[in-house]
This record gives C-alpha cells, sequence and structure tokens, in this order.
C-alpha cells in the first residue's frame, strides 16, 4: 500500500510504508523526538524550532530541543543526553557534516533511528535526509544572476566547508557558470568558503575582493542572505550597494528589504513550514518503526541516505508578493515598510 506524502512544487515525493494508516499516534506513550540543531543564529533556524515542534505536537509528539551554538563537542554532549532521557528518534542539523557521524551510532547502538535535517551527516549510516534540493539552490542563483549580468567579474563567496549544504550550493552555482567562464564571459575573481557562516567574515572577503579588483566587480553570489548581509555593508561603504546584483538564500526580512530597495537582486526562498510538517510526519512514522522508502537518495559517502527533497523558490522584486507574503513567511508591512 502506498502513503503518499506529497511535497511543495512539482517533485510531489512517494513514500511507501508498510501499512497504511493514520500518522495520529495510536500508542499510549507520547512519541519523543529529540531535535539537535547547530545553531539559532540565522533568522531561519528558530522558524525550524519553533514550526518543527508545532508540527510534531499537532500529531500527538512531544519535542525536546538543543541548541549546539556550533560547537561539535556540544552537540555530541546534548545528543547523548537526549538519547539517555528517552527518545524514540533524533533529528539533526549537523554543525559539522563529519563530526556527528558518531552520534548517530550511539543512537543506533540505542534503538534509534536518526533523520539528517535540512544538512547531511556524512559517512555515516543515517537513516533518512530531509531537505530543500540544496544544489538547485545555487543554480537557482546563478541563472538568475546570469540573466542580469552575462558578462563580467564575479564574487563566490560560499557558506562553512563543513557543512555539506555549502558544497551542493556551489555545486548547482558553478554548474550554471561554468559555460560562461568556458567562453570567457564570465571570470570568477574571488571564491571564498565562510567560516561558520558569519556575516562578518563574508564581509571583510567582501572588502578584500573589492580591493584586489580596484572594486571592478560586476557580480556576486552568496551563500546565504546573512553572509549576502556582510557583503552589502561592504558595498555600502565603497558607495557600491545597489549597482552590483548580489544574490542569497533564505528570504531573510532584511534581505527581502534589500531586494525591496534594489540592493539584493534575489534570494531564495525555502518553505519551512512545509519542511517541518514533512520532517515531523516522517519523524513520527520513524519512531513509530515504519519503513520509510523514498524515491531519491543522497550518497554520503558510506551509503545511500534515503531522501526527500522539498522545491526552493526564486525570488526577486517582481514575486516577493505571491510567493513569502501570500505564504505569511513575512508580512506586506514588514516587507515595505518605511526605510
Ligand atoms: C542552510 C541555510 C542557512 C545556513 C547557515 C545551511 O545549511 O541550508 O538555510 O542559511 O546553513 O545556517
Amino acid at each position: 500500500l502506498l502513503f503518499m506524502a506529497a511535497c511543495e512544487g512539482e517533485n510531489n515525493i512517494v513514500l511507501p510504508v508498510e501499512k497504511e494508516e493514520s500518522i495520529a499516534l495510536d500508542t499510549e506513550e507520547k512519541i519523543k523526538i529529540g531535535f539537535s540543531m547547530d545553531t539559532l543564529e540565522e533568522e531561519r533556524w528558530p522558524k525550524d524550532r519553533e514550526l518543527f515542534k508545532e508540527a510534531a505536537e499537532a500529531l500527538g509528539a512531544e519535542v525536546l530541543v538543543r541548541e549546539a551554538k556550533g560547537d561539535d563537542a556540544l552537540q555530541i554532549v546534548q545528543a547523548e543526553s537526549l538519547i539517555s532521557e528517552g527518545i524514540n528518534i533524533l533529528v539533526i542539523v549537523p554543525h559539522n557534516a563529519e563530526a556527528v557521524a558518531t552520534i548517530v551510532k550511539k543512537a543506533h547502538l540505542a534503538g534509534i533511528k536518526v533523520i539528517s535535517y535540512d544538512r547531511l551527516v556524512k559517512n555515516s549510516s543515517v537513516d533518512l535526509y530531509i531537505s530543500f534540493d540544496n544544489e538547485l539552490v545555487g543554480q537557482l542563483q546563478a541563472e538568475e544572476i546570469t540573466k542580469l549580468v552575462p558578462k563580467g567579474k564575479y564574487v563566490y563567496i560560499g557558506g562553512a566547508s563543513t557543512d555539506n549544504n555549502a558544497h551542493l550550493l556551489k555545486k548547482g552555482v558553478f554548474k550554471v557558470l561554468q559555460p560562461f567562464i568556458e567562453r570567457g564571459d564570465i571570470q570568477v575573481v574571488y571564491d571564498q568558503w565562510t567560516e561558520n557562516w558569519d556575516p562578518e567574515n563574508a564581509r571583510a572577503y567582501m572588502e578584500e575582493a573589492l580591493k584586489a579588483n580596484q572594486n571592478e566587480i560586476d557580480a556576486v553570489i552568496a551563500a546565504n542572505d546573512a553572509t549576502a548581509g556582510g557583503i552589502i555593508e561592504a558595498l555600502t561603504a565603497h558607495g557600491l550597494a545597489g549597482t552590483i546584483p548580489v544574490a542569497g538564500q533564505d528570504a531573510d526580512l532584511s534581505a527581502v528589504q534589500y531586494i525591496v530597495d534594489g540592493k539584493q537582486a534575489m534570494t531564495v526562498y525555502k518553505p519551512i513550514k512545509a519542511l517541518t510538517e514533512e520532517a515531523a510526519k516522517i519523524a513520527i512514522m520513524m519512531a513509530k518503526g515504519e519503513k520509510m522508502e523514498t524515491d531519491q537518495v543522497m550518497n554520503n559517502e558510506k551509503e545511500e541516505v534515503p531522501s526527500v527533497f522539498l522545491r526552493p523558490i526564486p525570488v526577486d522584486q517582481k514575486n516577493i508578493d505571491e510567493t513569502i507574503i501570500a505564504d505569511g513567511f513575512h508580512s506586506y508591512a514588514d516587507v515595505y515598510k518605511e526605510n
């Protein structure tokens, strides 16, 4: 029998499970989900936390949240404590893709399955991966920026190299840029990872890129909106904000306001609510011992991890209202506030 888990967008995902039944809890005991988060720094993560809790609670489960504040050792200790608190399933956003593989082992020893949330746990037997299509995020950024700037000097400021998403994003960006580079139309004059996705580092890198190129930069692709914000600060300091298109992702409020102002060209909106609802549903099914199958996999250098990918949406000045605002991700008043 098939249980259809329809995700947002065109890529509907089919999850065949062994038995067809309501996912409302039928056990007496509340299912406990451990949610081990890396950080709450970027604007999206508190949303992930709240919406995931809401979705899981609406299905009768309980969520225990921990935040590792970008500290690998702390994330491991916190996960261990969640395991000893009797969670039935662990949902994890790894700070470091490799370092948390040990958590997967420990959870499995305790008979607990592990879901990799948003970011992939590498080199492990993690049970399922749910995220947006991160390579597509990078592709969407580069597609839009190359339309605006088909020739010229590009700066790429990536995410944290310890985060697998940063690699997927970069892959997507360069897949689009490659033919332009080969034709000699685009030169990537600066290409840098950003430790911990720190906007302050991104600002400094942009300063460096401007200096090395006598301010002659034509476009910037940043791995997320927080780093794009640092980059826009650097451009502002040189009177260049609004003259050089910048791309980001996450649809952070400040980024969407920059788009309205013309200081940022685009962002990629990832409907977090859909991600949390899907993840909560799957977590509960897995906690109840249902066997999940997905129609996609992602290789984590150890295994092909069954995966569920939701579709990211490119957003620029033209479609803010019908995407971010229509979805209630940000309000009209916040986005178009006088500033
Ligand atoms: C997420 C982005 C986020 C970044 C920094 C990535 O793994 O996919 O949405 O901005 O981490 O936290």
